[in-house]
């Protein structure tokens, strides 16, 4: 039971409602002490004057009527008045500390040895404020007319009960005012708090759905302040997730289509093969000369396949050397030739020096061949095939330039999506996969570089490709930024 009540209590609701109160009450408490120091002091400072003034002209009126040495009761009738407006007693004493006049009638004839008359004897008038008594002393030197010498001492006791009633109403307001004070702290600071909580709690409820993999969960962005950031940062990630989420689910899907198709145009070949009997053995032969290039596309599209899973993977990182870029684009045109003579297309590579670069030559010599190759495939016949290279201080530019049909504007934005194709038809007639531009892309975003596209429909098509010239800690950086 008792635990349940700890448990209960210790909660950050209640932790946070008691340190505010504890806070604001020390806080009000040192403000009351310092006011009624400023109020005492004005106070004293006050009655100082008052006194003080009041003294030093019944001194003088003491010495010019010589009343040290004759009584004189007009001035006794004045002493009275002003003790009774003091709510006080004033005393005269001689410089011998014998009493000669007590507005209380008490001491009079008796010796006085209070220590503050004996030190205003000595020069020292002194003035002393008893706030438990409610009660002010002042003694006062009496001074000749010629002489510095004391002749007696003035002694007025007044009352300090009316300062003290006012200190005292300012610490009452004052705790009234800490009352109030904390009273609507916790009013505030419930409700901020409640609403953090309950801020908190939906959050917390989302989150919970997030992790068991619902991800149209989202966090509360109009919550606390605080909390609005981590919600909107939050809620991005999740979009970013839905968006891989989704291009995945597209590509299995297109993966299976892509696989299914030429499957599909298999298996009617083989069919009509085995429902007729055909006496032309040509007949046979075609049919099989389709099968097999069927064959050969399904094994094009899981090879592409492969590869791109492959780049996919984090693990998957480049071998790299210093290569001479040259070497591998004679490779890539020597790749080409062949079907670009079918076309009666003439390459031109254009190159001044000899450029080297940190790459993986063996994923590049693949990633340009794809391009290349297209330049080619989408070229018109004894149309052009122009490739440069050229660098800078750090970078490596490649340009690949054909005179081909071109690319819309709007399929530029697709094409290096993977099994894009502007013109499905015509792709299988090339035996595209529709992967070639995507793999390509990979490779040179992992080597740190991009590839840009240029092209109009009917003139032609131009790709360009930077990379780094060496796989600086900058470059690997970014390689393991794209592999994320
Ligand atoms: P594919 O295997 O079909 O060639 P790619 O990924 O290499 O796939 O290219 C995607 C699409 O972009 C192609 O199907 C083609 O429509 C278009 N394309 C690529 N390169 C060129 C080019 N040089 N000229 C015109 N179209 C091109």
């Amino acid at each position: 039971m008792i635990k349940n009540f700890l448990k209960r209590i210790y909660n950050l609701h209640v932790i946070i409602s008691l340190a505010m109160l504890i806070l604001v009450y020390f806080a009000c408490k040192m403000t009351t002490t310092g006011l009624t120091n400023v109020y005492r002091k004005g106070f004293e400072e006050k009655r100082q004057l008052q006194v003080s003034g009041y003294a030093s002209r019944m001194s003088n009126q003491l010495t010019v009527t010589d009343y040290l040495n004759s009584a004189n009761r007009t001035i006794e009738n004045e002493f009275d008045i002003v003790a009774e407006i003091y709510h006080g007693r004033i005393i005269v004493i001689s410089s011998s500390l014998n009493v000669l006049y007590d507005t209380y009638s008490r001491a009079e004839g008796k010796t006085a040895i209070n220590p503050a008359m004996i030190k205003a004897m000595q020069g020292e008038n002194n003035i002393d404020f008893d706030w438990k008594t409610e009660y002010g002393s002042y003694a006062y030197g009496i001074t000749g007319a010629s002489s510095n010498s004391r002749l007696g001492v003035i002694y007025i006791v007044f009352s300090i009960e009316d300062e003290a009633n006012t200190l005292r109403r300012i610490a009452r307001n004052s705790n009234i005012f800490t009352l109030l004070i904390m009273i609507i702290v916790i009013l505030i600071s419930n409700i901020l708090l409640s609403m953090l909580i309950r801020s908190s709690r939906k959050n917390k409820k989302n989150l919970e759905k997030i992790s068991s993999g619902n991800y149209d969960a989202k966090l509360d962005e109009n919550g606390i302040w605080e909390f609005r950031s981590t919600a909107y940062a939050v809620n991005e990630m999740l979009e970013k997730v839905k968006a891989t989420e989704e291009s995945q689910r597209e590509f299995v899907s297109d993966v299976s289509h892509e696989l299914k198709t030429p499957m599909a145009s298999m298996k009617v070949l083989a069919e009509s093969l085995l429902s007729q009997e055909y006496d032309d053995p040509a007949i046979y032969r075609e049919f099989l000369s389709d099968i097999n290039e069927t064959i050969d596309r399904e094994n094009r599209i899981i090879q592409d396949l492969l590869l791109l899973v492959k780049m996919d993977k984090k693990a998957d990182t480049l071998n790299t050397s210093l290569c001479s870029m040259n070497e591998i684009l004679e490779v890539v045109i020597k790749r080409v030739k062949p079907l670009a003579e079918e076309k009666k297309i003439t390459v031109i590579f254009e190159s001044y020096r000899e450029i080297k670069a940190e790459v993986d030559d063996s994923k590049l010599i693949m990633a340009l061949t794809n391009i290349v190759e297209n330049g080619v495939k989408y070229n018109v016949d004894n149309g052009e095939l122009r490739i440069g290279l050229n660098s800078d201080s750090g970078y490596v530019y490649i340009t690949i330039e054909d005179s081909g049909i071109g690319i819309s504007d709007e399929a530029q934005k697709h094409i290096f999506d993977r099994f894009y194709r502007v013109d499905k038809a015509r792709a299988r007639q090339t035996g595209g996969t529709g992967l070639g531009l995507a793999i390509a892309n990979d490779v040179v975003k992992l080597h740190g570089g991009e590839i840009k596209v240029f092209s109009r429909e009917g003139m032609g098509t131009s790709f360009t490709i930077r990379l780094p010239i060496s796989s600086s800690t900058e470059s690997v950086k970014i390689i393991e930024e794209v592999v994320k």
